[in-house]
């Protein structure tokens, strides 16, 4: 039976994933202030390694933060003025960001609007003599076709830079989010699959070069005690990596715990006027985040907000209609899929400790809000 007595169901309780964690996050901390280490020390080892391996990865670099570790890794890669980078129109804004930051011109894909991933069709149509990379984005928790991008940049001397941020623990073709391209940039902002309680970060790569590059970047572009390239500052802090050390054993759990809901919420919309974005591969799936495309979706917000829903969306703009970037990103147009999923994407609450009967609740107020539709 379900507890008819849930009023209410927010989009993201962070409070509830911490008290899961809390005595594992305090013995973390105490460790650091025992240790009067702050920044760039054993913890930060330790999960990079630990980081590594969980990406079957060979290095991993911490960082200040995903948008930092997207940049860093096109700067490892000799990326900058003059380049282009590929990526999809309807990604968070910070996948554009670190590409303007590292100096190079963002160029635009389109997505294939059934799944949100990049559509390795319309990558090869934005190709020009001056790409060097492309950046497929995992987005919601869902790896892109990484074969087929993959094929791509082999076809054309490109470097692939996964944007991870959100899909540590995904999967495509059994092979983790971060081992599939030449660099992956990682996020582990409070709301993503693994939080630290502030900004960090991660570039996760198995050549031992390009490892090392980003690790000096991080720190003013210094190797040993000479500034050997021009860097920033962009490290990860001790309590941070603690932290998120003391919570990725967790993330296995997790995850499955997410997928049992989003089936949950699949089973429910079945030969609805919901439609959940189709799955590439649903067993490596992590959903970050639970998306569904409808027809009428501000009025489905608005009836879901009157029965005590809170829905968000990712993302309500694509790229290249976002004012910060009419000017600086190719192409201008013509990215239909994108366009298509900003109109129709709506966000539904999905997170580990949410429980079955508050998923129901999500569920009876989303089926009554299109009954009449
Ligand atoms: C969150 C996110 C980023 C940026 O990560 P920050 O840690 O906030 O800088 C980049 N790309 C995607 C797809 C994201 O979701």
């Amino acid at each position: 039976m379900s507890d008819t007595s849930i009023r209410q169901v927010r989009f993201l309780d962070l409070s509830r994933g911490l008290a899961s964690s809390r005595e594992e996050i305090d013995a973390a901390v105490a460790r650091v202030l025992d240790s009067s280490w702050f920044v760039l020390g054993t913890e930060v080892e330790e999960f990079e390694r630990e980081l590594a391996s969980a990406c079957t990865a060979a290095h991993a670099v911490g960082v200040g933060s995903g948008t930092d570790a997207i940049e860093i890794a096109l700067r490892a890669l000799d990326i900058g003025a003059g380049d282009e980078v590929v990526t999809q129109a309807n990604t968070c804004v910070p996948t554009v960001a670190a590409i303007v930051r590292s100096g190079a011109t963002p160029a635009l894909s389109d997505v294939d609007p059934e799944t949100a991933t990049m559509d390795p069709e319309s990558v090869r149509g934005v190709l020009s003599a001056r790409t060097r990379a492309v950046i497929p984005v995992h987005l919601y928790g869902q790896c892109a076709d990484m074969e087929a991008i993959a094929g791509i940049a082999a076809d054309h001397g490109l470097a692939v830079v996964e944007d991870c941020a959100q899909a540590l623990g995904a999967r495509s073709r059994g092979k983790p989010a971060g081992a599939h391209g030449t660099l992956a940039a990682f996020s582990f902002y409070p709301t993503k699959m693994l939080g630290a309680l502030g900004d960090a970060g991660a570039v996760v790569t198995s050549d031992r070069e390009l490892a090392a590059r980003a690790r000096r970047i991080r720190q003013y572009g210094v190797d040993g005690e000479r500034s050997v390239e021009q860097g920033v500052n962009s490290r990860l802090d001790e309590l941070q990596a603690a932290i998120l050390r003391a919570k990725l054993p967790l993330l296995e759990r997790w995850g499955q715990r997410r997928r049992e809901l989003a089936e949950r919420y699949d089973r429910a919309f079945a030969a609805t006027p919901i439609r959940p974005l189709a799955r590439i591969d649903a067993r490596g799936h992590v959903f970050q985040l639970y998306v569904v495309r409808v027809p009428e979706r501000d009025a489905f917000r608005r009836e879901l907000g009157g029965l005590g829903v809170e829905t968000r969306v990712h993302y309500s703009t694509a790229i290249h209609q976002q004012a910060a970037y009419l000017d600086s990103v190719l192409p201008k147009g013509g990215l239909r899929g994108a366009e298509q999923l900003a109109r129709e994407v709506v966000s539904l609450p999905l997170y580990p400790e949410l429980s079955d009967d508050e998923v129901d609740h999500v569920i009876s107020a989303a089926l009554s809000a299109v009954a009449g539709s």
